[in-house]
């Protein structure tokens, strides 16, 4: 999927390096994220995608049943991300991890935002695994993911 983020010069807290890469730039109910690394960028459409739906159901749900849960839209894409298949390299996605250095994969201490575009065709999170379940299991999947905790970092 295209999507236009800003150009952003990242300087690495390892080795220094100065690298280009891109931030998303307002949502428009996309998300662009990570992996745990910093690698993989994937893009989320999360107005086109039917789980955020029955996310925003079971969460209802659970406001519903239990009146001190509140489940904000950071707990639904928390939830989301959480029910997708992992990275490439097998690793959960991490909505705050940072493009990562070419030269030694730490994560960026600085970034500056220049004044450019990029536009970029990143591929679309899937959640093949969740989808197999059946419907159910997709339910209590739902509700387990938006039950759990972040771990804080
Ligand atoms: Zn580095």
């Amino acid at each position: 999927m295209e999507v236009s983020l800003r150009s952003v010069r990242f300087t690495c807290g390892r080795c220094g390096t100065t690298y280009r890469d891109g931030l998303l730039l307002g949502g428009y109910g996309r998300l662009v994220v990570r992996d745990a690394t910093g690698r993989h960028p994937s893009v989320a459409d999360l107005m086109a995608d039917p789980l955020v739906d029955l996310l925003g159901q079971v969460a209802g749900e659970r406001a519903a049943l239990f009146a001190r849960v509140a489940t904000t839209p950071a707990d639904v894409q928390g939830a989301y991300l959480r029910l997708c298949d992992p990275s490439p390299a097998g690793l959960p996605w991490d909505r705050d991890a940072l493009p990562c250095c070419p030269s030694c994969g730490a994560q960026p201490t600085a970034h500056e935002r220049l004044e450019e575009l990029l536009t970029t065709d990143l591929p679309l999170l899937r959640h093949g695994a969740f989808d197999a379940l059946p419907r159910e299991q997709q339910r209590a999947a739902a509700a387990g993911a938006l039950t759990a905790r972040v771990p804080s970092r």
